[in-house]
Parts: C-alpha cells; sequence; structure tokens
C-alpha cells in the first residue's frame, strides 16, 4: 500500500509539474506576444515621430535634429534648387542639375566658318579674342582657344586657358560645367592633375547629371558604393516626387535593409535616410523584458512569436524569442521531483528509526531488568550463607577449631567481596552519571599488575586456579588512578576465572611497545561469540554463553574496565573463540620519561 501510495504520489508531482511547465509554457508566449506588442508600438512611434519631423521641415538641420536615430542622413531638395543634406554630405550627381547657359546667336559662327571652312585654324583663334571680354561668351570663347591652341601645338598656351577655365563657375550649353571640362582636358594631356579630377567629381564639387559623372569618372575604377547608393536615393525620390499623382509620403526598408521615410509637399521634398541596423533603435522593449531578444526573421528558425513589419508600412518581418528568465523547466521539475522523493524516503527511514528506537528501549529495560535480579542474587546467596554460618558461630554450635577458623575465614572472604559488590555499584553509579572522581597520579603499571595478581592469587588458588605471570624489564609509567585501574585488572582476573570451567591457567602478560603499555589476562574458558564481542563491553550487556552455563552476574564490569580504561586515555581490546578462551588486553600511554 505504502508503495502505491508512492507512486501515486510521484505520479502527481508528475502531473503538477507537467501543467506548471505547461503554464510556463504560455506564459512565456503571452509575455513574448506583450513585448511584440509593444515593442511594434514602440517602433510605430519611433518611425511617426520621425515622419513628423520631416514634415516640419523647411530648412536644415531640422530644430528637433537630435530626435532622429544616429548614423541618419537628412536630405532636402527643393523645387530648382540644389539638393542638400545634413549631415552635409557629397553627391555624386544630382537629380536636377542646373541646365547650362544660353550662348547669344550667332556669336561664334565667324570662328566656326574660318576654323571649319576655311581651315584657317589662326583667323579663327583671331576672332575668338573678341568674345573674352563679353561675359556671355567669355568661358565658351576661352574653351575654343584652348583647343585651337593645343592643335596649333601650342601646349603652353592651351594649358594656360585651361587653367582659366577651371576658375569658371558656369555650365556649358549641354549642362556640363566648363570648370569640369578644362579639368577633364588636363587629365588628358597631364595625366598627373586626374587625381585631382577624381577628388573633385567625389566631393561632388559640381552638381553633375549622372551621365556627365560617369563620363568624367572614366570606367576604371568604381566610384564609392555609400556616395553612389546616395546620389541613387536622391535621384529616385526626386523622380518620384516628379512623377504627377504620386504619393506624398512614405517608407521603404526592413529589418536588415537600410530605412527611407520621405515626406514631400508641391515645394519640397525632405527624406530620411537611416543605414541598416536602424531597428535597434527604433525598436525598443520595456524595461521589464530585457531578457527578450528580436532579430529581423528569416524563415528558417520557428520562433514562437513574429510580427511583420508591414504594420509599420515596411517590408519583412521581426520575430521575438527568449524570454525564459532563466527559468529551466526541466531543472524544477528534478527539483520538485527530488523534493517529493525524498519526502518519500524520510517515511521508512522515520519508521525504521522509530523501530530500532523502540527495541532499544525494551532492550535496555529487559537488561535492566535482568541486572536488577542479577544484583539481588548476588546479595541474596552470600548473605544466606553468612547468615547460616554466623548462627552457627554465635549459637557456640561448631567446636572444632580447625572449622571455626575455616569459618571465620569463609566470613571475611564473603564480607570483602560483598563490600567489593557494593563499591562496584556505587562506582559504576558515579561514573554513569559522571560524578566519579579519580585521582590520577604517575604510577608503575607492572608494580600495579603486580600487586593486583598478588592479592587475587589466594582467591584464585582456592578456585583451582594457576595464574602465570610474565611481565617485560621496566617499569612503564601511565597516569592513572591506581585504585580504579587495580579494580579494572582484578574485574578482568576475576571474569578469566569465573568463565573457565575445565583449564585453569590464567596468563597476565605485559609489555611496552612503543609508546604504550599493554597488558593482557588470557583464558582457555568459555569464550564470547564473535557477534557479541564489542556488545558486552555496553553496560548490563551478559553473553548468552555465561547465561547459558548459569553463571551468575550483574554486566556491569566490563563497562566498569572499558570506563576506567578510556579515562586513563587508554583502550581495552578483546580477542576471543568460543570454547578456546578470551585475551582482554589493556592498553596505555606511556608517560614521556617514564619509560625505562
Ligand atoms: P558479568 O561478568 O557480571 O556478567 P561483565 O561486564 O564483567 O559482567 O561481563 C560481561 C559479559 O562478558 C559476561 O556476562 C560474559 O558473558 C562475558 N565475559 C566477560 N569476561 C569473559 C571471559 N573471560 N570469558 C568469557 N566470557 C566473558
Amino acid at each position: 500500500m505504502v508503495a502505491g501510495l508512492a507512486f501515486w504520489q510521484l505520479w502527481l508531482t508528475w502531473r503538477l509539474t507537467e501543467q506548471d511547465n505547461n503554464l510556463a509554457v504560455q506564459h512565456r508566449k503571452e509575455r513574448l506576444e506583450q513585448a511584440a506588442d509593444l515593442g511594434m508600438a514602440q517602433l510605430s512611434a519611433s518611425l511617426g515621430t520621425w515622419d513628423l519631423i520631416l514634415r516640419g521641415m523647411d530648412a536644415l538641420p531640422p530644430p528637433d535634429v537630435a530626435q532622429l536615430p544616429a548614423g541618419s542622413t537628412i536630405i532636402l531638395i527643393g523645387l530648382g534648387s540644389r539638393v542638400s543634406t545634413w549631415p552635409a554630405r557629397s553627391l555624386l550627381f544630382v537629380p536636377n542639375a542646373p541646365s547650362g547657359v544660353i550662348l547669344p546667336e550667332h556669336s561664334f559662327a565667324d570662328s566656326e566658318s574660318l576654323e571649319f571652312r576655311d581651315g584657317n585654324t589662326e583667323g579663327a583663334l583671331a576672332a575668338l579674342k573678341p568674345l573674352l571680354q563679353v561675359p556671355a561668351t567669355h568661358a565658351e570663347a576661352l574653351l575654343r582657344i584652348a583647343r585651337l591652341e593645343r592643335r596649333l601645338g601650342k601646349t603652353a598656351a592651351a594649358n594656360l586657358a585651361w587653367r582659366q577655365l577651371s576658375d569658371e563657375h558656369t555650365v556649358n550649353p549641354d549642362g556640363v560645367p566648363y570648370a569640369l571640362m578644362a579639368a577633364g582636358a588636363l587629365c588628358e594631356i597631364a595625366p598627373s592633375t586626374c587625381p585631382d579630377l577624381r577628388d573633385a567629381l567625389r566631393s561632388g564639387r559640381w552638381p553633375l547629371r549622372r551621365e556627365t559623372f560617369e563620363y568624367y569618372w572614366g570606367g576604371q575604377e568604381l566610384p564609392p558604393k555609400d556616395a553612389l547608393d546616395l546620389a541613387e536615393l536622391v535621384s529616385e525620390l526626386y523622380e518620384h516626387w516628379k512623377q504627377p499623382g504620386s504619393a506624398l509620403s512614405g517608407r521603404r526598408g526592413s529589418g536588415d535593409q537600410p530605412l527611407v521615410l520621405w515626406q514631400a509637399t508641391r515645394s519640397r521634398i525632405a527624406a530620411l535616410f537611416v543605414p541598416a541596423g536602424w531597428l535597434n533603435t527604433a525598436l525598443r522593449l520595456p524595461g521589464n523584458a530585457l531578457d527578450i531578444l528580436w532579430r529581423p526573421a528569416d524563415s528558417a528558425t520557428n520562433p514562437a512569436v513574429r510580427r511583420s513589419l508591414a504594420e509599420v508600412g515596411l517590408q519583412g518581418r521581426i520575430e521575438f524569442y527568449g524570454g525564459a528568465r532563466g527559468e529551466d523547466p526541466s531543472s524544477k521539475r528534478a527539483l520538485w521531483l527530488g523534493i517529493v522523493a525524498l519526502m518519500l524516503s524520510i517515511v521508512p527511514a522515520g519508521a525504521y528509526a522509530l523501530y530500532r528506537g523502540v527495541n532499544r528501549e525494551l532492550e535496555v529495560a529487559q537488561l535492566q531488568s535482568d541486572f536488577v535480579s542479577a544484583v539481588s542474587h548476588e546479595f541474596r546467596s552470600p548473605l544466606t550463607s553468612l547468615r547460616g554460618i554466623a548462627e552457627l558461630l554465635a549459637d557456640g554450635r561448631l567446636t572444632d577449631e580447625g572449622r571455626k577458623a575455616q569459618s571465620y575465614q569463609f566470613l571475611a572472604r564473603e564480607t570483602g567481596r560483598l563490600q567489593r559488590l557494593v563499591e562496584d555499584l556505587l562506582d559504576f553509579g558515579r561514573m554513569e552519571s559522571g560524578k566519579k572522581q579519580y585521582r590520577n597520579e604517575l604510577i608503575d603499571a607492572f608494580a600495579l599488575v603486580r600487586k593486583t595478581i598478588t592479592e587475587f592469587r589466594e582467591e584464585a588458588r582456592q578456585a583451582g586456579f594457576d595464574l602465570e605471570l610474565n611481565l617485560g624489564a621496566g617499569k612503564p609509567s601511565v597516569i592513572a588512578d591506581p585504585e580504579a585501574l587495580g579494580r579494572a585488572f582484578r574485574n578482568l582476573l576475576e571474569n578469566a576465572v569465573k568463565y573457565s570451567l575445565e583449564h585453569r591457567t590464567i596468563r597476565v602478560a605485559g609489555k611496552v611497545e612503543g609508546r604504550s603499555v599493554a597488558i593482557s589476562v588470557r583464558d582457555q574458558g568459555m569464550g564470547i561469540e564473535a557477534g557479541e564481542q564489542r556488545e558486552v563491553f555496553r553496560k548490563f550487556v551478559r553473553g548468552s554463553a555465561a547465561k547459558r552455563a548459569g553463571i551468575k552476574g550483574t554486566g556491569i564490569g566490563l563497562a566498569m574496565v572499558k570506563q576506567i580504561v578510556d579515562a586513563s586515555g587508554g583502550e581495552v581490546s578483546l580477542e576471543s573463540e568460543p570454547g578456546v578462551g578470551s585475551v582482554f588486553t589493556i592498553t596505555l600511554p606511556v608517560t614521556e620519561g617514564g619509560r625505562e
């Protein structure tokens, strides 16, 4: 059922996150739509502002020029007047180049008949000279003189005439400036002047017709593209304006192409030219949509939201994308599922912990009740025999002196044992509550072992045990409470006797190893099962072999040994095999300088 519930929970979470994702996708799309609408509205407003500026413009620069996008060029063409641009840019050619002068009729007839009919070049030259004085014919006369001089081989004179002509501002009857003709002729006879001609053409020094420009520019090198595009745009706008019935305002361009806006009246046409990239100025998204991006649309991608630039009278489309605000729905889902899985795993883990806790409590309760009955037994049986013997002695029923002495010895031994038991219990109580005060001092560990053995030997002998002592040389000094540590040794010795049934030899060994001393008590008794070897050091815990054999005990001895050894910074270890025997080893740190 738990598995079913868990599965249901997971499924529910999955469904919820799925729904959440769908909502997020929808929300994102709505944001994109909203941003696209706002962006397009802003674009329309920008274009509208620029239109207004153009509409109200009669001179350059317009007063509100700061509102125009950076890099833009304004073009103003008036009726019959020159084309002007702001910022000033050179125009390679113009649509309304000034028309040429009209020469007074027949003024050049004389010189022409001398030159062409009579072949009299000198005469023709002479006939031209007076015409230099007349302003209306001055430039044309100078041009013809230069040509004739050149034909006559008078290069210096011809050059001089062309140079004079270079300063002319008039335009010949075909619409070509005399100065340009002079520069062209000079370039022909002196090629070093050709770059000057190119520079003049590039800088738009004269308002030229397109054909004139192309003729003098020549075919070898292409004119600069920007300048050519601008000149072409200007011509196109002019043609459009001049066309009867054409629209008075318009827009042209797309997201990745330059933008052209124009506003015309009868007397002038004003236009704005913004190079590609103009959208960046015109389309700005509000501050809360900075995570949303846009780009001129190309058909390859499939974005969520697109807008046609036809909305604002232009070509192409814009797509809006992004706007995820750094949230990755799949990671969110993983997070949710993780949380649910964690919660689901906490339940069995909690149940297990509870089960363990309750079990342990029960175990402790059982151990405690075992302890109480063991303690009462430990007291009751010696007390019964003590009482019996005491009564015998008191009643004077024991007359044999030998048996009397034996009884007194028994009384002394058992009361001693009871006293030790009571002390052990009291001491253990103090240790448990942390109130035990250890009287630590520097002692010779081997001497303490020897003393304990001497005190215990008689008791062991009476129980039929041999004690073998094998201590290494030296007097390893340890810091410990001699009384407590002695009791710990004694406890190990008592256990060795208590839990050995057949083999009655107990070997005590001591040796110094590096910076510590190890004292071991080895018996050949019943041993302790591997699974219990750690547990027997816990209070009240008794081994199963001991309980099976009906050997009484309280289960606090080893716990006390461990406490005492821990208090001296040492440790107690156990090696044991059921049916073979046990070795308990106390290892204590040897105090610096105390080793010999
Ligand atoms: P007690 O001897 O009062 O039961 P201890 O704390 O001294 O308590 O010992 C705990 C248990 O460890 C004993 O009940 C016994 O099962 C086991 N034990 C201790 N010493 C030995 C030993 N030398 N040989 C076998 N078992 C031992």
